[in-house]
C-alpha cells in the first residue's frame, strides 16, 4: 500500500480533500474505501520480514503501528487540514495527552490557556507537575499575560480555542509569535471549530489535535482522535512516542471517520447556521441572562473570530438568571434536546459543565475558567432549526 493519492490531493480544493484524500483503491476496485480489521500482515520470506523491521521496506509491519484504513483517514484529513502529516488515535484525550507528553521532559515548562477541557486540564495541571514539569495557566484572551507568562523559555503553548465551554477565542497568531520565540511549539485543540472553520497551522501554530469522536464522525457513533503537524514532528517526535505506548485507532473505527469527513462540510454548514439562529433567539429571552455565541456581536471577542474563523461553530453557552435550579428545570423540560455531555453530533444535545463535564474541578478553578453555576452548554445539531427554538422557547417560558 502506497499513498500514491495524497500527493495529487494537495491540488484539490477542502471539500474535494474530505470526499477523496488518501483514497487507494484495492486490486477489487471498490467505490467505497477498504475497511482492512487486520492486526498483522505476512511476509513473503525471512528476508521480507528482515526488510520490513529494518526499515528498508515500507510497508505493513502490525496495525499499532500502520494499518491500510487507518492511513486513508490519516491522508484525508492531512489534505483537508492543509497539514503534511497525521497521526490517528483512539480518542481525543489520547491525542492530547501524546501531543503534549511525548516532546517533554522533566525541567520543562508549559504554557496553557486556563479555560480547557476537563480532562485537559487534568493532563497539564494534575498529570505534568508529577513528573517535574511546571505549568502556568493564563487567561486565553489577555494576550499581555501571555506575554508575562512567555517570558521565559518554555517547550510547550497548549490552547483552546474557541474554548470548552466558555467559547473564549484566542488569538493563535499572536499567542504563537509569543510562544516561538520562548522556543515554545503551539498545540491547538482545534475540535470546536472543526478543520471546516479555523486553520491553526496556517495561522502559526505547530500542532493541532482533534477529538474525532465530535464533529468528524458527528453521529454519536464512536471515539477517535488526531494529530496533524508537519512531517518531522510526526514522524521523529510522535511517531516513536505512539508506536512504543500504543492508543492506537481502531481500523473499524478509522474507516467510520473518514466516511464522517465525507460529509463534515455540508453538515457544519447546518450546524452553524442552527447555531446562529438559537443563540440569536436565546439572546432575546429575558429568562438569559447572557449567551456566549463567537457568532454574536456581544460576545468580547466577535471580531478576533471573524478574522481568524470561516464560521462560527455549533456550540454555544447561556446562562440563566435563575442560577443552577433555573438551569436543571430547563434541562428537564426539553423534549426535543437531549441531556448529553457529548458535542457535535447531529442530534442537539445539552449539558450543565458545573455538574458534568467540569464536575471535578474545584469551584473557584471553574470560576476562574467562567463557568458558573446557572450556564448550560448547547451542541447544537441537525435538526430544523425552528424546532430546536420551539424546544427552548416552552422550556423557557416561565422560568424563574
Ligand atoms: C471531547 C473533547 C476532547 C476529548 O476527546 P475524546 O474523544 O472524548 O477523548 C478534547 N478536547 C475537547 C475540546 C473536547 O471537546
Amino acid at each position: 500500500m502506497g499513498n500514491a493519492d495524497s500527493s495529487s490531493s494537495k491540488q484539490w480544493r477542502p471539500r474535494t480533500r474530505a470526499v477523496r484524500g488518501g483514497l487507494n483503491r484495492t486490486g477489487f476496485s471498490e467505490t467505497s474505501e477498504a475497511l482492512f480489521l487486520t492486526s498483522g500482515y505476512v511476509y513473503g520470506s525471512a528476508a521480507e520480514a528482515e526488510a520490513s523491521f529494518d526499515g528498508t521496506l515500507d510497508r505493513m509491519v502490525y496495525s499499532r503501528f500502520k494499518n491500510p484504513t487507518i492511513a486513508t483517514f490519516e491522508q484525508r484529513l492531512a489534505a483537508l487540514e492543509g497539514a503534511e502529516a497525521c497521526r490517528a488515535t483512539a480518542s481525543g484525550m489520547a491525542a492530547v495527552h501524546a501531543a503534549i507528553v511525548c516532546q517533554l521532559k522533566a525541567g520543562d515548562r508549559v504554557v496553557a490557556s486556563r479555560a480547557l477541557f476537563g480532562s485537559c486540564q487534568w493532563i497539564i495541571n494534575e498529570l505534568l507537575p508529577r513528573f517535574g514539569i511546571e505549568r502556568v495557566f493564563v487567561d486565553g484572551p489577555d494576550l499581555d499575560a501571555w506575554a508575562v507568562a512567555l517570558a521565559k523559555p518554555t517547550a510547550v503553548v497548549f490552547l483552546e480555542t474557541p474554548a470548552n465551554p466558555t467559547l473564549e477565542i484566542i488569538d493563535i497568531r499572536a499567542v504563537s509569535d509569543l510562544a516561538h520565540a520562548a522556543g515554545a511549539k503551539v498545540v491547538v485543540d482545534n475540535v470546536f471549530a472543526t478543520p471546516m472553520l479555523q486553520s491553526p497551522l496556517k495561522l502559526g501554530a505547530d500542532i493541532v489535535v482533534y477529538s474525532a469522536t465530535k464533529h468528524i464522525d458527528g453521529q454519536g457513533r464512536c471515539l477517535g482522535g488526531a494529530v496533524l503537524s508537519d512531517q518531522a514532528f510526526c514522524q521523529d517526535v510522535l511517531g516513536p512516542y505512539l508506536r512504543n505506548t500504543g492508543p492506537t485507532l481502531s481500523p473499524f473505527n478509522a474507516w467510520v471517520l473518514l466516511k464522517g469527513l465525507e460529509t463534515l462540510d455540508l453538515r457544519v454548514e447546518r450546524h452553524c447556521a442552527n447555531a446562529l439562529k438559537i443563540a440569536r433567539f436565546l439572546e432575546s429571552r429575558p429568562e438569559v441572562a447572557r449567551v456566549l455565541y463567537p457568532g454574536l456581536e456581544s460576545h468580547p471577542q466577535h471580531a478576533l473570530a471573524a478574522r481568524q474563523m470561516t464560521g462560527w461553530g455549533s456550540i454555544l453557552a447561556l446562562e440563566l438568571k435563575g442560577g443552577k435550579p433555573a438551569a436543571y428545570t430547563l434541562l428537564d423540560r426539553l423534549g426535543l434536546i437531549d441531556i448529553s455531555n457529548n458535542l457535535g453530533d447531529a442530534k442537539s444535545l445539552i449539558t450543565h459543565p458545573w455538574t458534568t463535564t467540569h464536575q471535578r474541578l474545584a469551584a473557584e478553578d471553574k470560576l476562574a475558567m467562567g463557568i458558573s453555576e446557572g450556564m448550560l452548554r448547547l451542541s447544537v445539531g441537525l435538526e430544523d432549526g425552528d424546532d430546536l427554538v420551539e424546544d427552548l422557547a416552552q422550556a423557557l417560558d416561565g422560568l424563574g
